[in-house]
C-alpha cells in the first residue's frame, strides 16, 4: 500500500525506521476500502528552522505584487488538476461531487481573491495600514501603522472537513503576507491535501523553504515554536484548548488563532410567509446545510429558529426536501448521489452519540430521519460511514432552557433542531447567545426594522451574519458558504479567532508597529500612500 510522506525540509521523507506500527491507513469512507497509509515524521525542530531561515527570507525577497501573482499562478495550477482532485475528494473524503467542488473551488477562489488584494497593498516591504495621525493637534510629530511580515513560520493545523480550503486558505494569506507555511492536514482526509501538496511542490512556484507538509501526528511540532512563529488551528474546541494552552506557545506568546466548533442558528423572521420567495430560500439553505459535506461543516446549521406560529408549514417543507435527500444518499462516486457518508468510523459513532444526548432532553424528538439506518445507495453489505439525515424539533420550553443539549452540543454530521421562538429579536438573540458564540447566521426577513435590530442584538455573539430578503433571495448565498472577503472565525465557543476577511486576516502574520516620527520624515518614507 502506497505511504503518504511528509515534505520537509526540502524533500518527501523516507519513513523512519520502526514506524510501521504507528501507521494509519486511509480507508474510502463509503466502502472502508483501505487506500494508503500515513506514518510519522521526526525531526520536526529542523523543519521549523528551516522554514524560517530558508522560506522566510526568500518569500520576503519578493515583492507584495510578486507574491501575489505567486497566488495566482497557483490557483490556475489546481484548477488545471480540479477533476483530479475531485476524484480524491471522492474516494478519500467521501464527498459528493457537489461537496468536492466546494472545498477545492474554495481553496483556488482564495488564492485568486488575495491575489487581487496584492495589487491594492503596495509594492514596499510593509503594508501601510492608515493614514499618518498626529498625536497632539499643535505637533508635527504623527503615528503611522504598518504591518511587517513576522520573522517564524506559520504553522496551519486543519480539520478533517475541507482538506483543501483549510490547508490553501490558510496558506495563501500567509504566502501574501511573506511568512512560510508548515502545513499539517488532519490526518483522516488527508489524501487530498497531500495530493495539493504534490503539486504546489511540482510546480516549483513557491520558494524553497516556504511550503511543508507534515503528515500524520503533530508529535513535537508546538514544542519548537517560538515568539515570532505563528499557530492557526482548526478542528475541535477539545484540541483548541490543548493548543491555547501548550506550554510552549503560552511562555513564548507565540500567536495563535483558533477556528473551533459552532452551534450556527439561522432565525425565520415573523413576517416570512409560506409560499414567498424567501420562505423557499429558508427551506432550500436549511437543506443545503444540513446535508452538504454530510453536515460535515464548522458553518452548517445547527439550530432553525422558528416563530412558533409557523412552526408546522416549515417543519413540513424541510422534511419533504430531506426526505428526497435522504433518498439519494449514499455511495459518493455513484451518479445521482447527492449526501456522502461521514468522513470515519470515529464520526459515525460520534453523531449518533450525539443525536443521543440532544434527545436525552425532555420536549426533543425526532421529526425525520434515523440515526440507525443502514442502508444507503450503491453501498452493499452495511458498510461505511453513513447516516440519514436528521431533523430534530424542541418544544418552546426547551429551546428557551439556556442548559438544553441543543445549544451545548455540535452533531458533527448531518443533523438540525427546529427551535420554535416568539417572533421577537430579543429572544432570538437570547437563544442565539446560549450556543456561547458562533461563526455565522442568516436572518431571513423583509422587515427593516427586525434585521436591522438584529444586527445589534446578534452580532456580538457572532463572527458573519448574513441577512437575506425577498428581492436578493434568487441570487442569495446559504449560510455555510465562507467568501474570502468575508470575516471567518466566531466569539468563544468558536475559538474566538478571526481568518480571510481581507486584509483582516493578513494581520495574524504580520507584526502592526506604530512608526513615529516627524510628519515630513514618515511622508518621505510612506509616501502619502503607496503607489497602486
Ligand atoms: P480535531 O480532532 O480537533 O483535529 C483537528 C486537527 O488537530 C487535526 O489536524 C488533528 O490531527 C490535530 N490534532 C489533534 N490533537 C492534536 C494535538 N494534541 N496537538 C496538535 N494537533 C492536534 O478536529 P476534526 O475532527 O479534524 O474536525 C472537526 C471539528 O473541527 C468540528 O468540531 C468542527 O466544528 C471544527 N471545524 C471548525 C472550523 C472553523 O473554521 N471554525 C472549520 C472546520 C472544522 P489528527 O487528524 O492527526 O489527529
Amino acid at each position: 500500500m502506497r505511504t503518504l510522506s511528509s515534505y520537509l525540509v526540502g524533500s518527501w521523507q523516507q519513513q523512519q525506521p520502526g514506524a510501521n506500527d504507528r501507521r494509519t491507513v486511509l480507508v474510502n469512507p463509503a466502502t472502508e476500502e483501505p487506500l494508503a497509509e500515513v506514518g510519522r515524521a521526526a525531526e520536526l525542530g529542523r523543519a521549523v528552522a528551516y522554514g524560517r531561515d530558508v522560506g522566510g527570507p526568500a518569500l520576503r525577497a519578493m515583492s507584495i505584487r510578486d507574491r501575489g501573482e505567486l497566488l495566482q499562478k497557483l490557483a490556475k495550477k489546481l484548477h488545471e488538476r480540479r477533476e483530479e482532485l475531485i476524484e480524491v475528494a471522492i474516494k478519500s473524503g467521501g464527498n459528493t461531487r457537489g461537496d468536492a467542488k466546494f472545498d477545492i473551488d474554495g481553496a483556488t477562489g482564495v488564492l485568486a481573491a488575495y491575489a487581487r488584494l496584492a495589487r491594492d497593498l503596495g509594492d514596499g516591504p510593509w503594508v501601510i495600514e492608515d493614514e499618518a495621525a498626529p498625536i497632539m493637534r499643535t505637533s508635527k510629530i504623527r503615528v503611522q501603522h504598518v504591518l511587517l511580515p513576522r520573522r517564524g513560520v506559520a504553522v496551519h493545523i486543519n480539520a478533517f472537513n475541507f482538506p483543501a480550503w483549510g490547508m490553501i486558505g490558510k496558506a495563501a494569506v500567509a504566502w501574501l503576507a511573506g511568512v512560510p507555511v508548515l502545513s499539517k492536514p488532519a490526518t483522516s482526509t488527508s489524501m487530498l491535501a497531500h495530493r495539493i501538496a504534490e503539486i504546489i511542490v511540482e510546480s516549483g512556484l513557491v520558494p524553497e523553504g516556504g511550503f511543508q507538509l507534515l503528515m500524520g501526528s503533530a508529535g513535537d511540532l508546538l514544542d519548537h515554536l517560538g515568539p515570532q512563529d505563528v499557530v492557526a488551528f482548526t478542528g475541535s474546541a477539545r484540541v483548541g484548548a490543548i493548543i491555547r494552552g501548550h506550554k510552549n506557545l503560552v511562555a513564548n506568546n507565540t500567536r495563535v488563532n483558533i477556528e473551533a466548533d459552532s452551534l450556527n442558528a439561522v432565525v425565520l423572521g415573523p413576517d416570512v410567509e409560506e409560499g414567498s420567495e424567501l420562505f423557499d430560500l429558508v427551506i432550500r439553505d436549511c437543506a443545503v446545510e444540513i446535508t452538504q459535506k454530510a453536515g460535515q461543516k464548522c458553518t452548517a446549521t445547527r439550530r432553525i429558529l422558528v416563530p412558533l406560529a409557523r412552526l408546522e408549514e416549515v417543519r413540513e417543507a424541510l422534511v419533504e426536501r430531506l426526505n428526497d435527500l435522504a433518498e439519494r444518499a449514499g455511495n459518493p462516486a455513484s451518479k445521482g448521489v447527492r449526501v456522502g457518508p461521514l468522513a470515519t468510523a470515529q464520526q459515525l459513532q460520534d453523531a449518533r452519540a450525539g443525536v443521543a444526548q440532544l434527545l436525552a432532553d425532555d420536549g426533543v424528538s425526532i421529526v425525520r430521519g434515523d440515526p440507525q439506518r443502514a442502508e444507503f445507495t450503491d453501498i452493499p453489505g452495511g458498510k461505511g460511514y453513513c447516516f440519514d439525515p436528521v431533523l430534530l424539533e424542541a418544544t418552546a420550553e426547551r429551546a428557551a432552557d439556556p442548559k438544553a443539549s441543543v445549544h451545548a452540543v455540535e452533531v458533527f454530521g448531518p443533523v438540525s433542531t427546529l427551535l420554535p421562538y416568539d417572533g421577537s429579536v430579543a429572544q432570538a438573540a437570547e437563544l442565539i447567545s446560549y450556543g456561547g458564540g458562533s461563526l455565522v447566521s442568516t436572518v431571513y426577513s423583509d422587515d427593516r426594522k427586525f434585521t436591522a435590530a438584529a444586527i445589534a442584538a446578534l452580532g456580538p455573539f457572532l463572527g458573519r451574519l448574513v441577512i437575506a430578503d425577498e428581492k436578493h433571495a434568487g441570487g442569495s448565498f446559504s449560510p455555510g458558504c465562507v467568501f474570502p472577503q468575508g470575516n471567518h472565525g466566531g466569539p468563544g465557543r468558536a475559538g474566538s479567532g478571526e481568518e480571510l476577511g481581507g486584509l483582516g486576516g493578513l494581520r495574524l502574520y504580520l507584526q502592526r508597529t506604530a512608526i513615529q516620527g516627524g510628519a515630513g520624515q514618515l511622508a518621505r518614507i510612506f509616501g502619502k500612500k503607496q503607489d497602486k
